[in-house]
């Protein structure tokens, strides 16, 4: 039989296309980072999640579902004042003496041909003053780590890099286009983001073909066998894997040292996710923001009520904080990521403490990867080095790529998809 490891979303989308395959996941239920968890009528999802996917296919199947389209106004937190996102081009509510010298800093900057860390990247696209005071803080908090160490293939489109005019323009009014990479953000009605998800994982177990609390731990690529930590061992065909690369590699019983300790080496973030329930409607016209401030260990918050009302129950309302760390330095520890998330509230004057009426501290131990200057070059080598020993990586820590939901899911369907299409050939 074919075998997917993993109900995420790429999982899933492997079950798309092979509707045949076994799904196993380790967790009590599907869904993976698009998961959500409930607690007291109020529904958390796993992080900020929003669909903006353009991709038809994808829109297929998330289209199913009753959604929300929002219109996507992120803001930023700086120094006490809400900035539209991205703050490079919204400078308008900052003091005159700092306007200065981020227009000046920016006008200034030395655009290099070939930067090779972000670092440099950022300081030649922005100039010193937005580099110092908006990008570092706040990218130091989401990446966890120096940024001259990290790469700049990653980057994309996903940091806007506005002209010379924007710049000025966005100094002088709150009036500026959006500018934001999405235009429409949608979100289930009903059920948090998991919801997009529940028809595939309603038809895979109507069909009996996933199972929960299924941990793989072992792998041998010659028997072509899996064994989970329950003790059960299944034998598969056809290996379809979104585990993480950097535990996947210390779970196979033959396979070099030197490519067991190249995944080791692998760095993500993880995240401490702070989620509040609030007894009240607390009206905050931001669904979510960015805060750059370093005295709040939060690098971002949503507002899962605002995603839908459907998400908090009548009268009531809820935040979510993202708070990232290394895993090398270990997850910060709850009372304190609880208390800072209450100073927060209270300085961004959004709530009052006595406003709480639960807090909730969890731990997602895979958010982004980081992206060393030889990271993809790694992951490529290792990603090719199970395709030749009979494992199809996918997925967002499968493929060891920064991949949104739709993407992830688009890597699921497709390796699926192709196995297919050369088993019908042979
Ligand atoms: C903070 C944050 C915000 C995001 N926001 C958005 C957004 O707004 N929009 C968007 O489109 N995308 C967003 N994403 C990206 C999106 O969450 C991911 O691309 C997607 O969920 C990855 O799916 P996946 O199936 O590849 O991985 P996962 O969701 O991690 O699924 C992997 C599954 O494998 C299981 N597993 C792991 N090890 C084992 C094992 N040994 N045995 C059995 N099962 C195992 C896990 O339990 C998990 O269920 C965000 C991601 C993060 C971190």
């Amino acid at each position: 039989m074919n075998i997917i490891l993993g109900a995420g979303i790429a999982g899933l989308g492997a079950y798309c296309a092979d509707n045949s395959s076994y799904i196993f996941e380790q967790a009590p239920k599907a869904g993976g980072l698009c998961a959500n968890f409930a607690i007291n009528g109020f529904l958390f999802d796993k992080a900020v999640h929003l669909s903006f996917t353009n991709d038809a296919f994808v829109r297929s199947y998330f289209d199913r579902v009753k959604h929300y389209s929002h219109h996507p106004i992120p803001y930023s937190w700086y120094h006490e004042q809400w900035l539209q996102h991205p703050a490079q081009n919204n400078l308008y509510p900052i003091s005159a003496e700092e306007k200065v010298a981020a227009v000046k800093g920016f006008m200034e900057r030395e655009a290099k041909n070939n930067p090779s860390n972000f670092e440099d990247w950022t300081r030649s696209q922005y100039g010193e003053w937005l580099y110092e005071n908006l990008f570092k803080p706040y990218n130091e908090k989401y990446w966890c780590t120096d940024l001259k160490k990290m790469g700049i293939d990653w980057i994309q489109n996903r940091i806007y890099r506005p002209s010379v005019d924007e710049v000025l323009y966005g100094s002088y009014t709150f009036e500026t286009p959006n500018t934001y990479y999405a235009k429409e953000m949608r979100y289930p009605h009903t059920g948090g983001y998991e919801a997009f998800l529940t028809p595939v994982i309603q038809q895979a177990e109507r069909n009996h073909h996933i199972q929960y609390n299924k941990k793989a731990v072992w792998i041998d690529i010659g028997r072509k066998e899996i064994k989970f930590a329950d003790g059960e061992t299944v034998s598969y065909e056809q290996l379809f894997s979104s585990i993480p690369l950097t535990d996947i590699f210390q779970m196979l019983t033959v396979c070099p040292e030197t490519v067991k300790e190249e995944a080791a080496k692998l760095e993500y973030t993880s995240l401490s996710l702070v989620s509040v329930g609030f007894r009240k409607n607390i009206h905050l016209d931001k669904m979510w923001f960015y805060i750059y401030d370093r005295d709040i260990m939060a690098a971002r918050a949503y507002m899962p009520s605002v995603k839908s009302p459907q998400n908090a129950p009548t009268g009531k309302s809820s935040i979510q904080f993202e708070i990232y760390f290394h895993p090398r330095n270990g997850a910060p520890e709850r009372d304190i990521c609880i208390e800072n998330c209450i100073y927060a509230l209270e300085k961004m004057k959004i709530a009052d403490k006595e406003d709480i009426l639960f807090t909730d501290y969890r731990i997602l131990p895979y958010g982004n990867i980081i992206f060393k200057k030889d990271t993809i070059k790694t992951s490529k080598r290792l990603t090719d080095w199970l395709r030749t020993n009979g494992i199809t990586p996918m997925g967002r820590f499968g493929e060891w790529k920064y991949l949104w939901s739709d993407q992830a899911f688009l890597s699921g369907y497709h390796v699926a998809q192709k196995q297919i299409t050369n088993g019908e050939k042979k």
